[in-house]
């Protein structure tokens, strides 16, 4: 069975990948932390095609019981496709900002990548295929006042994704990251998305379902010669 892991899949962007994979046919691990009630709301939108796997990705012991058990309690399944979609931002002027906001942010947006994809990698070198899909950010590309820690978590995942790619390329595993710019999610709620629009090229924010497009490009078995790049979906807002 085809199946795909996304991350943060209750909400926002996740729950739009989640959507998208399973309607190409995928059985959809959805993760989330603690919103149940979301998560189970991205059940039923897929159908009940795929289950929930609750973890916090900022906890490497959580995500090794949690994926360890899973793998092998469905030995006919394994993750073909992971995407790394979980995160949080908590902005702050570096001088201002304290340990704990340091840390939150390297912790659940990059640390999460390597715990997380280290587990699923293993049976997709067995089984020489897989598609790891990495969501950064604009930030990560460009920086942004404000997220010292955010942008230096994305781009070390940017740094990451480069690097994983290189090293299992000759095993049919391909390695891409997305970076969106504004895209309308409880992340950005809070913007002033009217004035912030005017310095976007297209005048808008962007759609959950426009990155999901994004990622499923990069999912697709065909999108095999594709690996180690970084796609901005920001509405011409930077490239
Ligand atoms: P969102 O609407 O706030 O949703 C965040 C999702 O991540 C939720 O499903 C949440 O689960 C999950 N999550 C957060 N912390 C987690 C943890 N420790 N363990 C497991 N799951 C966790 O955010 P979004 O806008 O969709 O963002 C998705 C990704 O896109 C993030 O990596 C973000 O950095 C990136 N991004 C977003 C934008 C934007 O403008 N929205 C721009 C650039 C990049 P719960 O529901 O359980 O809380």
């Amino acid at each position: 069975m085809k199946c795909a892991l996304v991350t943060g899949g209750s909400r926002g962007i996740g729950r739009a990948i989640c959507i998208r994979l399973a309607n190409e046919g995928y059985y959809v691990l959805i993760n989330y932390k603690s919103n149940q009630t979301a998560a189970e709301n991205t059940l039923e939108l897929i159908n009940y095609n795929g289950e929930l796997l609750q973890f916090d990705v900022a906890d490497k012991e959580q995500i090794k019981s949690v994926l360890d058990n899973w793998i092998s309690i469905n030995p006919d399944k394994y993750i073909e496709v992971l995407v790394n979609n979980a995160g949080i931002r908590e902005d702050a002027l570096m001088s201002w900002m304290n340990d704990e906001q340091w840390d939150n942010i390297i912790k659940t947006n990059l640390d999460s990548f390597f715990y997380v994809t280290r587990i699923v990698l293993k049976q997709m070198l067995v089984r020489k295929y897989g598609r790891i899909v990495n969501v950064v950010s604009l930030s990560g590309l460009k920086g942004l006042a404000g997220q010292t820690n955010y942008a230096a978590a994305k781009a070390g995942v940017i740094g990451a994704t480069k690097s994983l790619a290189q090293e299992v390329a000759r095993f049919g595993i391909t390695v891409n990251a997305v970076a969106p710019g504004f895209i309308k999610t409880d992340m950005v709620e809070g913007l002033d998305e009217k004035e912030m629009s005017k310095l976007i090229p297209a005048k808008r924010f962007g759609l959950p379902e426009e990155v999901a497009h994004a990622v499923s490009f990069f999912a697709a078995k065909e999108a095999s010669y594709v690996t180690a790049q970084v796609l901005s979906i920001n509405g011409g807002l930077y490239s």
